[in-house]
């Protein structure tokens, strides 16, 4: 069972290393090796001609901006006059945001996101946007001396192990990009030993991660007093908190290279050796937005126009985070401008079964082709219990329920104690954010750290 599994994994990456690294984005991530230094005012052209195509795009294929006038010049400040949305409309206002009826083919690539409000949203994309995405990664990989071909491990989401497996392999080696894939589902005793074990042997040059996951490594290994030597880890796709980035930078005696991304891809942004975060310019055209949708250099909502993906542009897309510009140049020379990294809050981290911290990235899963939920909210209560709380749609059954308790019990913890429960609303806090992921277990023993 398992050696076909491992032949059907083999097999798959196989494929994703040739539709993803081929010629078409080596000479893409030269490109983009060529661009970081620029001079500001040739960025500025660069960005009015991707501004101008994908605006192009937008207006052949999604009704919205069927009208839209392209003047000859100054594309940028002409796009101020255009509305701002919202992952709401893309939900609530299909027919205009989405392709036009005949476009979106059966084999439409599509990325799921169930963001922060765990609300499903489908986007479609395009190949050539995959094989971009792509190059802009590698990209950012090459600021740490990586180049292909140079062993990387693995520690997202991936299902690599099925979460009730106990006995090893915990991880797949994917041979096509030199890459070890970790089971991020392991992560505990006595599964947690033997990925360490497996991660000196490989001796990766990075190691990519989500803050969470690189931060349940780095925690057990700094509690059993031991260190683990990852010369870059790579985080991104959920916030990096402080706390988390100094027990991951010294108990993984490594240098963090985060990044901030997001599945709808309207904004990247990528921190360099000096620990700045660059927007990448000519990855999408980013804005911030004050309340009434007016630019700002206070902190404000990250706005974003995407470059690459031809299929279903999205323009001036509101995100939920909020961000400010940073003024002046970066000791590392690349000419991108700076932003200040999206905030978040620690405390809010739920435990599993036996204690150790789950990510909150991996939850996200559990809610993946769940059609029937607008809202919702995962709550530590006590010790190994968890409450879902749900707003939910038309056509909310009990269905829908079971399926959320056992995506938990299977792609979590098999080990938790769920319940769901059903509100009218689930309220933002005093600042305005949503906070989808809280514990509100009195005896959380990570509580302490922040208080
Ligand atoms: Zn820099």
């Amino acid at each position: 069972m398992r050696d076909l599994r491992d032949i059907k994994k083999g097999l798959f990456f196989q494929l994703r290393h040739v539709v993803r690294n081929n010629w078409v984005c080596k000479s893409r991530m030269a490109s983009l090796q060529s661009n970081e230094r620029l001079p500001a005012a040739q960025l500025d052209i660069l960005q009015e001609q991707l501004l101008r195509s994908t605006l192009e795009s937008a207006r052949r294929r999604i009704p919205a901006y069927r009208a839209l006038r392209l003047p000859e010049r100054n594309l940028r400040r002409h796009l101020q006059e255009l509305p701002i949305i919202s992952k709401n409309d893309l939900l609530t206002r299909r027919r205009e945001f989405y392709p036009v009826p005949g476009l979106e083919r059966a084999w439409s690539i599509k990325g799921m996101t169930s963001g922060t409000t765990g609300t499903p949203l489908k986007i479609l994309r395009s190949l050539d946007s995959v094989i971009w995405e792509n190059a802009f990664l590698q990209r950012h990989w090459a600021w740490s001396g990586y180049k292909p071909g140079m062993r990387r491990a693995t520690l997202r989401g991936d299902a690599i192990a099925p979460v009730e497996q106990t006995s090893p392999p915990f991880w797949f080696f994917n041979r096509a990009d030199n890459q070890l894939l970790l089971s991020s589902r392991h992560l505990r005793p006595p599964y947690i030993d033997q990925i360490i074990s497996r991660i000196r042997a490989f001796r990766p040059h990075l190691l990519q991660a989500y803050p969470s996951t690189a931060f349940e490594l780095a925690s057990y290994v700094q509690r059993k007093g031991e260190r683990l030597d990852i010369p870059f880890v790579y985080t991104g796709s959920e916030m990096l908190y402080p706390y988390q980035r100094e027990v991951i930078s010294s108990a993984l005696n490594t240098r963090i290279m985060d990044f901030y991304g997001m599945a709808e891809r309207v904004a990247f942004a990528t921190e360099c050796e000096y620990g700045r975060y660059h927007v990448n310019s000519e990855y999408s055209y980013v804005e911030i937005v004050d309340d009434t949708g007016q630019a700002t250099r206070d902190e404000g909502y990250v706005v974003g126009t995407t470059f690459h993906n031809h299929t279903m542009p999205l323009v001036r897309y509101r995100l939920s985070d909020r961000s400010r510009w940073l003024d002046g140049a970066c000791p590392c020379g690349r000419t991108y401008p700076l932003i200040e990294p999206v905030a978040g809050k620690f405390e809010d981290v739920v435990l599993g079964s036996a204690g150790h911290p789950i990510s909150p990235s991996i939850v996200t899963f559990a809610f993946k082709g769940l059609q029937h939920i607008e809202k919702s909210q995962v709550a530590q209560v006590g010790d190994g219990v968890w409450e879902i709380r749900v707003v939910s749609g038309p056509g909310f059954t009990a269905e829908d329920r079971a399926a959320l308790v056992n995506n938990i019990h299977a792609m979590v913890d098999p080990g938790l104690a769920v319940r769901i429960v059903e509100r009218a609303d689930i309220p933002r806090t005093a600042s305005g954010k949503y906070r989808w992921v809280i514990n509100e277990w009195k005896s959380n023993p990570y509580g302490e750290i922040n208080r």
